[in-house]
């Protein structure tokens, strides 16, 4: 067996963001508006229950659901869990207790922040709270800014709220909310474990780092440490590349926040000489409606060497495809 020297470890800061806009239905619409409006909106389903907040479809049947209730702006905590060190983009700064409430003529919890200044042993299930409503409201969910406590009363279990609860609302609303950008953002730290920083070292000296597989000798590239068919290590580092040859590819039309590539370019799946799958990269240097299976490129590296910035044709005769037909 390979004697494998151990890498540093590597890590690095990562942030995987997807913005997108999303149009509401008439319900998620209702409900929103409503927010805006400092009026919280459910919707009956076929077994009588309110569900908050309301839902486009039955939860038991399925069938679409559009009679819209509006319920209480105080509730029960039915569960909470507490937040110690809020983190960018939580409702609040300072510590908070995620809490599911049980609005008053809801059957249903939903998930808030409580703002409970006294701390955890201030929060209990069972406690009675009530809505703080955003200063600016926009039609999000943040529009209720955070709950709070509603002084020292609880509900005793199993009985009911006040029966003028919930109410039919029309689910009109003047100059309706019909759209909403969600961000979606995760920030962590990614290490990469021995064999992806053994594979990125070596790309530091333009130099390509498989591993094989010693029971299928499948070459990985980049290697994972491990052959996910076979379930063994892959102890065995192969050098491949740096040439290799387009598996198939798609034209990208869409320019994507943060970078500075005009459309339309391709990206495609491109195995390395001696590989056993292809990895991804972009292609330059030729008109991108003349990318074509079996293209023949070389990498080109980017400034700071480190890795390669995209692949480029070699001028070589296309490759066969009986050559990679196993690597789509
Ligand atoms: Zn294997």
């Amino acid at each position: 067996m390979n004697a494998v020297p151990s890498p540093r470890v590597l890590s690095a800061p990562l942030v995987v963001e997807f913005p997108f806009t999303r149009s509401l239905g008439p319900v998620q619409s209702a409900f929103l508006s409503g927010l805006r409006d400092r009026t919280v909106l459910g919707v009956q389903a076929s077994d009588g229950r309110v569900v908050v907040p309301p839902t486009e479809y039955d939860p038991v049947t399925s069938e679409e659901i559009r009679d819209l209730v509006e319920v209480g702006q105080e509730g029960t905590v039915t569960t909470w869990s507490w937040n110690g060190s809020p983190r960018r983009g939580q409702p609040l700064r300072h510590p908070f207790a995620w809490v599911l409430v049980r609005l008053d003529g809801a059957d249903t919890a939903l998930l808030h922040a409580l703002d409970a200044p006294e701390g955890p042993d201030s929060v209990s299930t069972g406690m009675r709270v009530r809505i703080r409503w955003a200063a600016d409201r926009a039609g999000t969910i943040t529009d209720i800014a955070c709950f709070e406590p509603a002084g020292d009363s609880f509900e005793p279990a199993g009985e009911r709220e006040p029966a003028t609860l919930p109410e039919p609302h029309t689910g009109e609303f003047a100059d309706p909310v019909t759209g909403i950008v969600a961000p979606a953002r995760l920030d962590y730290t990614y290490t990469p474990g021995r064999a992806q920083s053994r594979y990125l070292d070596a790309l530091a000296t333009h130099r390509t780092l498989g591993e094989r597989c010693p029971r299928c000798h499948k070459v990985y590239v980049p290697p994972r440490g491990a052959c996910p068919t076979c379930g063994v290590p892959t102890g065995e580092q192969v050098e491949v590349g740096p040439r290799g040859t387009v598996t198939t590819f798609c034209v990208v039309n869409i320019k994507a926040r943060g970078v500075d590539i005009d459309v339309p370019y391709v990206y495609a799946h491109i195995a390395l000489d001696g590989a056993g799958l292809a990895l991804h990269g972009r292609i330059a240097g030729i008109p991108y409606d003349q990318v074509r299976m079996g293209l023949r490129v070389e990498p080109v590296w980017a400034e700071s060497g480190r890795y390669p910035d995209h692949y480029r044709p070699t001028g070589e005769p296309d490759a066969d495809y009986e050559t990679y037909k196993e690597l789509l």
